[in-house]
């Protein structure tokens, strides 16, 4: 009789409660899958650590899958495959749907700028025989994690007569690498009473970029000289080209498998490439959809999306409009009939450090991919916030499709918060649903993600792309 009770009891609880599962548990032939997909990523990751790097590796992904630039005016067919590069720092592709857009357009977006330390305009001085960069930080970063690691500079200069130079260095083995220095426990007791907020100030991260001097004992700043001669040499600019560069120092290290299983993906830069990449790649895998599928990577979500390549700027909805132009559709009827997934990662539940978050509605490494309803913070401040209709929309779809996904939000009530793109695209008056992949170490120069919870994320974007 008793054993009977159980069974009831056991068939009712799994019929009425929501159970959270190891993804590995639940779809046990995902974890090769995952594994087999996270090699390209980590390759899309070191190819691109900026956002102009990021959006170029993008466009030859899009090129080797037959992508073809486009420009407004060219006519639109079902199945062309077509992609825009903005501005070096941002990419829109698309596939063109079998019904025209005023059956709306599937939209993904992620963002493809990630905290960084950027070059201030005057850079380059020289103190005590060192020369250095001063550097002015980019998006959220905790500068205390910013000091000696290995770091690498990419970036573009544009020289008096016109000429842009690209520049990586330090990727390749053999290449110099660059670092910010911190004082030894020694002789840190007074820097140990900081907070560890003001642990290291803003204007100490300061990158060592030479030691020896220019060979001349008469030479003032001889180092700061012989620093400026070697950039000369390299690249062909001198220092009031600094001036006007765009130089941004990033971690030097590369993508990593990490724990004894390799089960995570350890790399700079995982927010937000890891839903670009997924994004593009459920995009690239598209064929003759019926509707339009659009994927935007875009820059700037780290500052807040302003300026011309961030969402806030007009330039994706430019495209959009173009695009229904082509066809002759106005372009409210494809706002109003177009659905979007707002694609940024998620603060993963940390066991280290649990005091943040709300443990019933956080977002767990392993249990697949994370959807917000809203982010925002202090009552929902600054959020597009889904609807049921919407949510209910995806979810099932994702169910469907045996794609894992769990409900999250980022941390305790006033712990603090975060926005997305997602209200960006809302005002256009589209269905938004925020997406992503939780993260481990956000924003520090070596964040985690579960190569499961990548694959599930690619699923869902697969997914969304597919259904009618
Ligand atoms: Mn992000
Ligand atoms: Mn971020």
């Amino acid at each position: 009789m008793a054993k009977m009770k159980d069974e009831k009891t056991k068939k009712l609880s799994e019929k009425l409660l929501v159970k959270k599962e190891h993804t590995a548990t639940v779809e046990p032939g995902s974890v090769n899958l995952a594994k087999e997909f996270c090699e390209g990523y980590k390759q899309y990751l070191d190819a691109g650590k900026t956002e102009r790097e990021a959006a170029k590796a993008a466009c030859v992904l899009l090129e080797k899958a037959g992508y073809k630039p486009w420009v407004p005016g060219g006519k639109l067919k079902a199945g062309q495959k077509i992609y825009v590069l903005h501005r070096n720092k941002a990419v829109l592709a698309a596939t063109i749907g079998k019904q025209d857009l005023a059956a709306g357009a599937k939209i993904s977006v992620a963002h493809i700028d990630s905290p960084r330390l950027d070059l201030k305009p005057n850079p380059l001085y020289e103190s005590d025989s060192l020369a250095y960069f001063k550097t002015h930080y980019y998006g959220g970063v905790r500068k205390y994690q910013w000091v000696t690691i290995p770091l690498s500079m990419h970036g573009v200069v544009v020289k008096s007569d016109g000429e842009s130079v690209e520049i990586s260095l330090g990727e390749k083995p053999g290449e110099p690498q660059f670092t910010i220095t911190d004082l030894l426990p020694h002789l840190s007791a007074e820097q140990n009473k900081r907070t560890l907020a003001e642990g290291i100030k803003g204007e100490e991260l300061n990158i060592l970029v030479g030691s020896l001097p220019f060979d001349d004992p008469d030479a003032k700043d001889a180092v700061k000289l012989e620093t400026m001669r070697l950039l000369n040499e390299k690249y062909g600019i001198v220092e009031r080209d600094l001036v006007r560069a765009e130089l941004e120092f990033v971690p030097a290290h590369h993508a990593a498998d990490i724990g004894f299983d390799g089960g995570l993906v350890g790399a700079y830069g995982q927010d937000d490439r890891v839903c670009a990449y997924t994004a593009l790649m459920a995009e690239i895998g598209t064929k003759a959809p019926q509707r339009t599928t659009v994927c935007v990577l875009a820059d700037k979500e780290e500052t807040g999306s302003d300026g011309n390549t961030g969402l806030a700027s007009a330039f994706v909805f430019h495209f959009l409009e173009d695009l229904a132009e082509a066809q002759g559709v106005n372009p409210r009827r494809m706002y109003a009939a177009s659905e979007c997934l707002s694609a940024d990662v998620s603060a993963a539940y940390d066991p280290s450090f649990p005091e943040p978050f709300e443990r019933r509605n956080c977002a767990y490494i392993n249990q697949g991919v994370a959807l917000n309803k809203y982010t925002g913070a202090r009552g929902k401040g600054g959020t597009s916030d889904a609807s049921a209709e919407f949510v209910g929309k995806i979810t099932n779809l994702l169910d469907a499709e045996k794609v894992e996904w769990q409900m999250s939000e980022m941390g305790k009530i006033d712990a603090g918060g975060g926005g997305t793109v997602a209200k960006f695209v809302a005002n256009y008056n589209i269905d938004v649903l925020d997406i992503g992949v939780p993260v481990l170490s956000m924003h520090s120069p070596f964040e985690l993600t579960s190569k499961l919870d990548v694959y599930s994320t690619f699923k869902a974007f697969e997914a969304f792309n597919k259904a009618p």
